[in-house]
């Protein structure tokens, strides 16, 4: 064999080795795939591996392996985060045009469009120069957003590139090393998190601590090591006892323990200027459980087995947070007078605290449901287009970080929907934006867990969430503070539509009544011929006319029937007609008898929160709408300096609805308070909506809002919690909004 036949020999021997090698490499990956994705498309991602092999064959890393080490690694991180066969391929692929011969158009050919394009992503990310400079770091962002703008994967691919070189850093040049972790940590770490992807931001965050501030790095992670089975034990002992309350009510859960991530530890440390003993949250354990209720099960067993820190209880599942998160929170004190943080979850919530927005890629029939990534996508649109609003770096960042605009608000429903906004916004407009069916039936809000008022104003990042009744309508002030042209057109309509209905309705009952006390016998053509001469021409106008009090019966009467008329004239010269027969025409509506009334809607007090059973008053209020109050309510003492605008209303046993309560709880600190006040408001049957709970010299002060039936309802819940040991009082709460 000659010289330069065995050179080639010994090349394909090498390259075949080399094939091999990898070739074993993937199968693993592909192995990964298959655990959480049914029909992946093998020949797809074949393909592409084989492919990178051979563009990349004669490269070398800097650490001095070969270069498809890196594709591998980043495929091997998007199986990780559940990406789909495209994604993956696209990230073996995704260096082939930056550092190889290959052109974008041979990948388009080879691999079609999608693919194309998301290699097309990640290596236009790679031309962007990242300055590390604080200024540059709204333009760094700015251009970001807009390379994954056609594609959200585009992102993760390249959070997966990154991650693998951080994790590999050290075989870069020091200054190189430096700037990329910079960069790492300034553009790429709060990324992952507004898309929730701890698990990468946690690593992203603890490499690029270990480059840039190397000696605190170490010092902080060798403290956590020494600690390491003291600490393991100390879990052991903290968590067992719960593990076992948990199997007796037959609830399975799984625990993980873990310390957070080094950064996170040393950053405390540094801004709150605390020794490494004196970050006690340096555990955190996670108790993941099948169902939510079971959570908020969990967290009463948690509290009876150790003391929580009342300020540090965090209810995330009720108001996830921005990046959809959801889990309890709460700091206890353990054995020892340890504390530590125990996070509560469901596995699917766990799974979206790991991996974010990559969780919502769904595999059904091989598409993805892309419904909630069409969301992100609007959301980078928007920041792109501030482009043209001229906006300095340091407000770009502002906006970025609160998702605020000039304009507009961005707000989240409780399941995390982003709902866009004019400025000034309210939780009806919120509401309005939803369904038209939400903001007419929008009994109260919700922003970020707390009841406000219905015309608060919004801001960016609230989560708002929307109470609703069947029975509630629109109120006319609802016009003057709405916001959106969509509310306001809708809220206008509701009230010329339901006005002509109700009067139609008061209208036609004044009629019937009134004729039948009075013995005035007349068929309805008769008595549309009558009328003619009032110009009234139909009897469903006559009904109107008569419901909005424009005629009255009297006049009605007069036309039908002179001679009646004259006799019932004489009769009952000195009352006043016409107030007597709407009386008798009274409406029943929510609930409420309103006496003498000819408009009928009814809006209870958000201040005083009125229950069948409370001694009320009625108010007219600006539009023709009736507030009721309760007759001890400041805000209704006030409104009796206007006798004009009051009214009777009477309660009208016959409806059965729920009523909300704001109750306030004052007591002792003690253990279990929680876990038992809320037993007592599940054994009389109803629901705490919500509670908040402020503690202050030993006293804890839980403001929360009950449904009750009616008052004698919400006297049994008074007394059973009153009853409680360490109850001080428990005092219906006019405190938390007025109107
Ligand atoms: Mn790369």
């Amino acid at each position: 064999m000659s010289t330069a036949a065995k050179k080639i020999s010994e090349k394909t021997r090498n390259l075949d080795e080399y094939r091999n090698k990898y070739k074993r490499e993937f199968s693993k990956i592909l192995n990964a795939i298959t655990k959480y994705h049914k029909n992946p498309n093998l020949i797809l991602l074949k393909k592409a591996f084989v492919f990178a092999l051979d563009a990349h064959k004669d490269q070398m890393r800097k650490s001095g392996e070969p270069y498809i080490t890196h594709c591998l690694e980043t495929a091997k991180i998007l199986a990780e985060l559940r990406m789909d066969d495209a994604t993956i391929a696209a990230g073996l692929l995704h260096d082939v045009v930056e550092d190889t011969g290959v052109s974008i158009e041979i990948v388009k050919d080879t691999f079609g469009f999608e693919i194309a394009q998301l290699v097309d992503g990640v290596t236009k990310i790679g031309e962007i120069k990242f300055k590390s400079a604080v200024e540059k770091q709204a333009e760094n962002f700015r251009k970001m957003i807009f390379s994954m703008i056609e594609d959200l994967r585009v992102i993760f691919i390249k959070f997966a590139d990154r991650l693998h070189n951080m994790r590999t850093l050290q075989y870069l040049p020091e200054k190189k090393a430096k700037r990329i972790a910079l960069e790492t940590r300034e553009v790429y770490s709060p990324l992952a998190h507004r898309f929730g992807i701890a698990r990468i931001k946690w690593e992203l965050d603890d490499l690029a601590f270990k480059f840039l501030e190397p000696e605190d790095y170490n010092n902080v992670k060798s403290q956590i090591e020494e600690r390491t089975s003291l600490r393991e034990k100390y879990v052991e002992k903290v968590v067992d006892p719960i593990v076992k309350e948990l199997e007796s009510a037959g609830i399975k859960a799984r625990v993980q323990s873990r310390v957070k991530s080094l950064y996170s530890v040393y950053r405390k440390m540094r801004d709150k200027n605390r020794s490494f003993e004196e970050v006690y949250d340096l555990i955190a354990i996670r108790i993941i459980l099948k169902q939510i209720t079971d959570c908020y099960f969990t967290l009463g067993v948690v509290h009876k087995l150790y003391t929580p820190l009342y300020d540090r209880f965090k209810d995330y599942i009720a108001v996830p947070k921005l990046n959809m998160y959801q889990s309890l929170h709460t700091t206890v004190v353990g054995p020892e007078g340890n504390m530590f943080e125990i996070q509560i979850r469901t596995e699917e919530m766990h799974k979206i605290a790991e991996i974010g927005i990559a969780a919502h890629w769904k595999y059904k029939e091989g598409k993805e449901s892309e419904d909630e990534l069409d969301k992100y996508s609007a959301w980078l649109r928007e920041m792109i287009d501030l482009e043209g609003d001229h906006l300095n770096a340091e407000e770009y960042m502002d906006i970025l970080k609160t998702n605020l605009y000039q304009s507009e608000v961005f707000v989240f429903t409780p399941k995390g929907d982003l709902i866009k906004l004019p400025i000034g916004s309210t939780p009806v407009d919120f509401g309005f934006a939803i369904h038209t069916d939400i903001g007419m039936h929008c009994l109260g809000a919700k922003v970020n867990g707390k009841i406000v008022p219905l015309n608060s104003k919004l801001k960016s990042g609230d989560t708002v969430e929307i109470l609703t009744s069947d029975n509630q309508t629109p109120s006319q002030d609802w016009i003057t503070f709405v916001k959106t042209s969509k509310a306001k057109g809708k809220i206008k309509r509701w009230f010329k539509e339901t006005q002509i209905v109700e009067a139609e309705k008061i209208g036609r009952e004044i009629l019937e009544r009134g004729l039948k006390r009075y013995r005035v016998n007349a068929t309805k053509k008769e008595i549309v011929e009558a009328v003619k001469t009032l110009e009234i021409f139909n009897i469903e106008q006559l009904y109107i006319n008569l419901g909005q009090g424009d005629i009255s019966l009297y006049k009605v009467i007069k036309e039908i029937d002179p001679e009646k008329f004259k006799r019932i004239k004489k009769q009952q010269e000195k009352e006043e007609l016409i107030k007597k027969f709407v009386t008798r025409a009274r409406g029943s509506s929510k609930g409420i008898r309103v006496h003498g009334a000819d408009n009928l809607l009814i809006n209870f007090a958000s201040c005083c929160t009125p229950v069948p059973g409370d001694p009320i008053t009625g108010f007219v209020t600006k539009g023709r709408g009736i507030v009721v109050h309760r007759r001890d309510c400041p805000n209704a003492i006030n409104l009796m300096n206007q006798p004009e605008r009051n009214i009777n209303v009477a309660w009208d046993n016959t409806e059965q609805q729920n009523f909300i309560v704001q109750l306030k709880l004052i007591s002792t600190e003690r253990k279990h308070l929680m876990k038992d006040v809320a037993e007592v408001v599940a054994s009389l049957d109803t629901d705490i909506v919500q509670i908040n709970l402020n503690k202050k010299n030993d006293v804890i002060s839980l403001n929360m809002v009950v449904e009750v039936k009616d008052i004698s309802h919400l006297t049994k819940i008074k007394r059973k919690l009153s009853n409680l040991k360490g109850v001080i009082s428990v005092e219906r709460d006019n405190s938390q909004y007025t109107e």
